[in-house]
């Protein structure tokens, strides 16, 4: 019984991570070239997922992001 203890914690800790990560994506424009960004292309910035057109954009966002301005979505 007591062995089940850090397993549920174990889950507990990484369900917490997977909400902290998840969310919706800040911007929906490509940070790099402008054009629409799709979700599968992402990264964890501090003020939430970013989102890229294509791999090869985040890579470079990644490389060097003070060069680059994420335009936030528009609010409803
Ligand atoms: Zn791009």
């Amino acid at each position: 019984m007591k062995a089940l203890l850090p397993i549920l914690l174990l889950t507990c800790v990484s369900l917490t991570a997977v909400f902290a990560k998840g969310g919706p994506p800040i911007n929906d424009v490509c940070p790099v070239d402008g054009k629409a960004a799709r979700v599968i292309y992402r990264i964890f910035e501090e003020k939430g997922p970013v989102i890229f057109c294509c791999a090869t954009c985040l890579d470079t966002y990644r490389k060097n992001p003070n060069r680059f301005t994420v335009k936030p979505k528009a609010e409803k």
